[in-house]
């Protein structure tokens, strides 16, 4: 059985943390299959790099690139002292992305696709890194650039897996090379077509890589090393009692992260889901804490709320007037509006009088939005079929999570109450109907009050306590 060891930007970036993350691999069991991001801040870096470009500033991004190329260099040195052949592939992989940057420079013009090429650099130069210092350490690892296995489509900069081919791929690239003793050191985040131009996954994807091949291997766990000891029961800026939670059900890991706990890709959940692998998010600065399991369903421990996430920056639209009600189909042209826009919407609300309809939407496209309903509704708004539509900001959506909130009766109003008790004024509230999620609108302002009183009424939940046995003896 292999084990998929995935390393955050911050567990790759410091000489420090490249020998903790080696002594991890060391350790694991069996056939370890490595994952890793680029250094942290290098794939922002390599953006900001290809927009300076295009914007007609070469010798601003030139300094970028030549700034990360020697950061690189000093980590693989210090890593593995002497290695040229690593040297070498780190130079060419240096030059060829300057080279990118050169062209669009030139062009005044970045593509989504030259982007990716040129961010694609960041998890190459980590794969030959972390493939160096892990032979320096003596395992015979290998840098596996995932452009090899992950077929996508072409969707730059977001670019969706193939998964079959990509699972197919995984298996015939990955397999020899575990099957002779070899650590293949994977690159996170990106992809290729299937003519071979490279693609990258979305920010953060680097955790879906690691899923994928999880999943494609049948791996026995996949392990996301970060800089935190598993995902928190709250931001622990807001909250100071907020504590790593030992265990999530995939479907509260994913309602966590589309509400801002930023610990794991959302989209990472689903290759390992369907596979019915543990995900387990650990911290490569303390390996030996539990950290957090992910597991396809909850494992019932008396919880109710687990954790309490929140998402600021954003706006509440409302459409407001009594000609709307029973009106058939009038949800639906508004939201084809928020879909012509291409503006997401976080969270619905109608009451049953459907008199209006609220909705929650980033504070920069709130503007946009309310001209266009204008323009949809011109006829309603001169009949006063339709009232008005306003756009309050900033706003903030609390989400309190829990699979123990199904079906538990009362937790609404300890939400409630605890809320009244610190004075917050709940805007709008939706729950879905599989109740594992009450979303609460309040203003920026009220935000991390907010967040506080639900977590500190539900603090008391049994959720600390690991509920597995670590699988890796990390020191
Ligand atoms: N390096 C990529 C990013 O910063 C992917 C990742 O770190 O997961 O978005
Ligand atoms: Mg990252």
């Amino acid at each position: 059985m292999s084990v998929v060891l995935k390393f955050g930007g911050t567990s790759v970036a410091t000489t420090d943390a490249i020998e903790r993350a080696c002594r991890i691999v060391c350790d694991a069991p069996g056939e370890r299959v490595v994952v890793v991001s680029a250094t942290a801040g290098t794939t922002s870096a390599l953006i900001a790099a290809a927009r300076t470009a295009a914007a007609g500033d070469p010798v601003g991004a030139e300094s970028v690139m030549t700034r990360l190329a020697s950061a690189h260099d000093e980590l693989l040195r210090k890593a593995a002292r002497g290695d040229e052949d690593s040297a070498a592939a780190l130079n060419d992989l240096a030059q060829r992305a300057k080279a990118l940057v050169r062209s669009v420079a030139i062009l005044h013009e970045c593509t989504p696709r030259s982007q990716d090429a040129i961010v694609a650099y960041g998890e190459l130069a980590s794969s030959v890194i972390v493939a160096a210092a892990l032979r320096a350490h003596g395992l015979e690892a290998e840098a596996v650039p995932a452009t090899r296995i992950v077929v996508t489509d072409d969707a730059f900069g977001n670019a969706a897996p193939a998964f079959e081919e990509a699972y197919a791929r995984a298996r015939s690239v990955l397999g020899p090379l575990l099957a002779g003793q070899r650590v293949p050191v994977v690159t996170g985040f990106i992809g290729a077509t299937r003519e071979g131009v490279t693609t990258t996954l979305g920010r953060g994807a680097s955790d879906y890589t690691a899923a994928i091949l999880a999943a494609a291997l049948g791996a026995s766990e996949c392990l996301i090393y970060t800089d935190v000891s598993g995902v928190m029961s709250a931001d622990p800026r807001m909250v100071e009692g907020a504590r790593p939670l030992a265990q999530l059900s995939y479907s509260e890991a994913a309602e966590m992260s589309y509400f801002g706990a930023k610990v794991l890709h959302p989209r990472a959940v689903l290759p390992a889901v369907e596979a019915g692998i543990a995900v387990r998010i650990l911290n490569t600065f303390a390996p030996l804490e539990p950290g957090t399991t992910i597991t396809a369903r909850a494992i019932p421990d008396g919880s109710v709320v687990k954790a309490t996430t929140s998402l600021g920056g954003l706006a509440l639209v409302t459409v407001q007037g009594a000609g709307m009600s029973g009106v058939p189909g009038f949800a639906a042209r508004v939201f084809d509006t928020t879909a012509a826009e291409q503006v997401s919407v976080l969270m619905i609300s109608q009451s049953s009088s459907e008199n209006s309809i609220c909705f929650v939407v980033p504070a920069n496209t709130g503007d946009r939005l309310k001209a266009a309903l204008e323009r949809m509704l011109a006829k309603e708004l001169a009949h006063h079929d339709v009232e008005r539509v306003t756009v309050e900001r900033p706003i903030a959506v609390v989400a309190a999570v829990g699979e123990g909130m199904r079906g538990t009766p009362g937790v609404a109003a300890r939400i409630f109450g605890a809320l009244g008790r610190a004075g917050v004024n709940v805007i709008a509230i939706a729950q879905g109907s599989s109740e594992f999620n009450i979303s609460l609108c309040v203003t920026e302002a009220e935000q991390v009050t907010a967040v506080r009183a639900i977590h500190d009424e539900f603090q008391d939940a049994p959720t600390t306590r690991p509920t597995a046995p670590r699988a890796t003896a990390a020191r």
